[in-house]
C-alpha cells in the first residue's frame, strides 16, 4: 500500500441529526478520522450504529430532514455543505459510493452501455467511441465475460453477482480516489461474496484506490482492510489496525462481535454466542456508555459517564471504554 503523509479525506467532529416529530435523532456523534491514499478502512457495526449515515453525510446524500455539522476535508478542501453542482463533480469522479442493491446505482430502463458512456461523456468529456472502449475495458477488469457483447445488455439481464460487478465497474469508471462500499456483498451467497471481495482487492492494487468498506460483518473485512473503525450508538468506539482489532480487541463490544464470528480454526459445531439485547435507540440513548446495558463488564462509572475515545498504550489503536482508561 502506497501512503503519503497527507490524508485524502479528513473528517473532524462530524455530527448528524435528523429532525423528527418526536425530536432530534442523533445518528452520528462527534466522529473524527482520516483516510490515507491507497488505504482500505473497514467500518463495522450493527444496523443503526450510524455507519451508513456517517458516509451519507460525507457524500451530501442525507434525507431532507438530516443535517450534518463538523468538517470534511477532501484533499485539504472543505466539502461538507458544498452546493449540489460542486458536490456532483466530486461524487462519481473523485469519490464513488456503491450499495448493497446495485439497482440504486443502475437505471433498470437503460442499457449498461448507455449508462457507462454517459458517465464518461459527462465527467471526462470523452467522445462516444473512446467512452465505449473505456467501458468495455472496465467490464473486462471486473471479470465480466464477453464484455463488449454484454455492455449492450440491460441490468436485469445480469445475475446478482454480475450486476454487482457492473456497479463496481460504473463506480470506478472515472478512476476515483476513494470508493465507499456500503454492504456491497451482503445480498450475495458466500462464494460470490468471496469473488467480489477478491475483485475489490485486485482493483485496489491496480488503481491504488482508497476503499471504505461498510459492513455489519467483521469477517468481510478481514482479508481486505488495513484499518478498522467499530461504531456503536453513532460513535466510533474502537479503531486500529486490522490485526490488532482481530487479535487484541480492547473494547468489550468488539470482543463480543469477534466471539459471535465463526472461526475457521475451530471444528466444533457449537452455537456461536450472540450479543444479548438490542442496539440502542438513537433517540433515547442510555446515559453513560451506550453499550452498558449489554456489556458483561460494566461497572458504576459506565452508567454515569460517556467514555472518550483515547489511544491505548503500545499500539496504534484507540478505544472508548472506561476499562481501557485511567480512572
Ligand atoms: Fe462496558 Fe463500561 Fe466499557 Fe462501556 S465503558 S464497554 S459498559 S466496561
Amino acid at each position: 500500500m502506497a501512503m503519503t503523509s497527507a490524508p485524502l479525506l479528513s473528517v473532524r467532529n462530524l455530527t448528524t441529526g435528523f429532525a423528527t416529530p418526536d425530536g432530534e435523532v442523533r445518528a452520528v456523534n462527534d466522529v473524527s478520522f482520516d483516510i490515507m491514499p491507497g488505504e482500505t478502512v473497514g467500518v463495522v457495526g450493527e444496523s443503526g450504529s450510524g455507519k451508513s449515515q456517517l458516509f451519507m453525510s460525507i457524500m451530501g446524500l442525507l434525507a431532507g430532514n438530516g443535517r450534518a455539522t463538523g468538517s470534511v476535508l477532501y484533499r485539504g478542501k472543505e466539502i461538507l455543505g458544498l452546493a449540489a453542482p460542486a458536490l456532483n463533480r466530486i461524487r462519481g469522479e473523485k469519490i464513488s459510493m456503491i450499495f448493497q442493491d446495485p439497482m440504486t446505482s443502475l437505471n433498470p430502463y437503460l442499457k449498461v452501455s448507455t449508462q457507462m458512456v454517459e458517465v464518461l461523456r459527462l465527467h471526462k468529456g470523452m467522445d462516444r467511441g473512446a467512452a465505449r472502449r473505456r467501458a468495455v475495458e472496465m467490464l473486462d477488469l471486473v471479470r465480466i465475460p464477453e464484455a463488449s457483447r454484454r455492455l449492450d445488455m440491460y441490468p436485469h439481464e445480469f445475475s446478482g453477482g454480475m450486476r454487482q460487478r457492473v456497479m463496481i465497474a460504473m463506480a470506478l469508471l472515472c478512476r476515483p480516489d476513494l470508493l465507499i462500499a456500503d454492504e456491497p456483498t451482503t445480498a450475495l451467497d458466500v462464494t460470490v461474496q468471496a469473488a467480489i471481495l477478491d475483485l475489490m482487492g485486485d482493483l485496489k492494487r491496480e488503481f491504488n484506490t482508497s476503499i471504505v468498506l461498510i459492513t455489519h460483518d467483521l469477517g468481510v473485512i478481514a482479508g481486505l482492510a488495513d484499518r478498522v473503525m467499530v461504531m456503536y450508538g453513532g460513535r466510533v468506539i474502537e479503531t486500529g489496525e486490522v490485526r490488532d482489532i482481530f487479535y487484541r480487541p480492547g473494547h468489550p463490544y468488539t470482543q463480543a462481535l469477534l466471539n459471535s464470528m465463526p472461526r475457521i480454526d475451530s471444528d466444533t459445531m457449537e452455537d456461536l454466542p450472540t450479543i444479548p439485547g438490542q442496539p440502542p435507540n438513537l433517540q433515547h440513548l442510555p446515559p453513560g456508555c451506550s453499550f452498558h446495558d449489554r456489556c458483561v463488564k460494566r461497572f458504576d462509572r459506565c452508567v454515569a459517564e460517556i467514555p472518550a475515545l483515547i489511544p491505548l498504550p503500545g499500539a496504534a489503536r484507540s478505544a472508548a471504554c472506561h476499562l481501557c482508561q485511567p480512572s
